[in-house]
């Protein structure tokens, strides 16, 4: 390989931060606080990081929102075709992002249950950072070692991958630099969810009641709807939202903040790369 040696990723796995990063910089300290959530599924974001979503929004993050796949297997009614559930949790996921102020949803459109971390899929995952220039991305922490859903542990795999070295890269993908898109872009660390050991604690307790309307948006995926009894269940519990936090270990550099920028409609951006 001639290429520079490139920088790395490296988990605060307890040794550098005992647990609870303490130490490390705050979350987004080289800026711009553009965060990129990319998962599978309507749903994966709030069921487990709505809290987290809405206080960064609240301290000015700019938030967008990847769902690989738009949930056309998550029913157990008889009558309900894929093609309308799919329009359904599109809906239910536009709405709880609404509820914590994020500024865009996008659906890569995938079927649900069978993602694979194809190129394609990292193409256009690369795509979106080259796009929005995230400085912070969340995905689920795909290597984890317990039982995990397949879709799961695919885009998983398929965010790291386009994190690193794909995004950075401009020969990677260079159909993208033919469409306009800035070549290169560094994230400067990632949020895994679903870790078995995590590392990084976000306090939700003021945001208790729009994580319970964002959850609640999500009508079709959830049993009971009563939304003062599932907020005393989330006062009563945990008030904290886990993840494992990976930085990548590197002279930090200034980013330019593509928020402030025109970009791409939703449609647009997730066409393929
Ligand atoms: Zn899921």
């Amino acid at each position: 390989m001639n290429l520079p040696l490139p920088g790395f990723l490296r988990p605060n796995n307890g040794r550098r931060n005992r647990g609870d990063n303490a130490k490390a910089p705050p979350l987004g300290a080289d800026g711009p606080l553009t965060l990129m959530a990319v998962m599978a599924h309507p749903d994966d974001i709030d069921f487990g990081s709505a809290g987290s979503i809405a206080k960064w929004c609240d301290e000015g993050w700019t938030v967008y929102y990847v769902l690989a796949t738009s949930g056309d297997k998550g029913t157990h009614d008889p009558d309900m075709t894929r093609q309308e559930l799919a329009a359904l949790r599109e809906e239910e996921q536009r709405a709880a992002a609404r509820v914590l102020g994020v500024k865009d949803v996008i659906f890569l459109g995938y079927p649900d249950g069978f993602l694979q971390a194809t190129p394609e899929l990292r193409g256009q995952i690369v795509r979106l950072f080259r796009t929005y220039k995230p400085d912070v991305v969340m995905t689920f922490d795909g290597f984890r070692p317990s039982f995990n859903h397949n879709d799961h542990r695919n885009i998983g795999i398929a965010v790291r991958d386009a994190v690193y070295p794909a995004t950075r890269d401009r020969l990677y993908y260079p159909e993208h630099a033919t469409a306009g898109l800035a070549p290169e872009h560094r994230v400067n660390e990632m949020l895994l969810t679903g870790a078995d050991k995590p590392d990084y604690f976000v306090d939700v307790s003021a945001y208790i009641e729009k994580k319970a309307d964002a959850m609640l948006a999500h009508h079709s995926q959830i049993s009971s709807h009563d939304r003062d009894a599932l907020i005393k269940r989330l006062r009563s519990g945990r008030r904290t939202e886990t993840f494992k936090r990976v930085r990548i270990i590197r002279t930090p550099q200034p980013q330019a903040n593509a928020a402030a920028q025109a970009v791409p409609t939703a449609a647009s951006a997730g066409a393929a790369p």
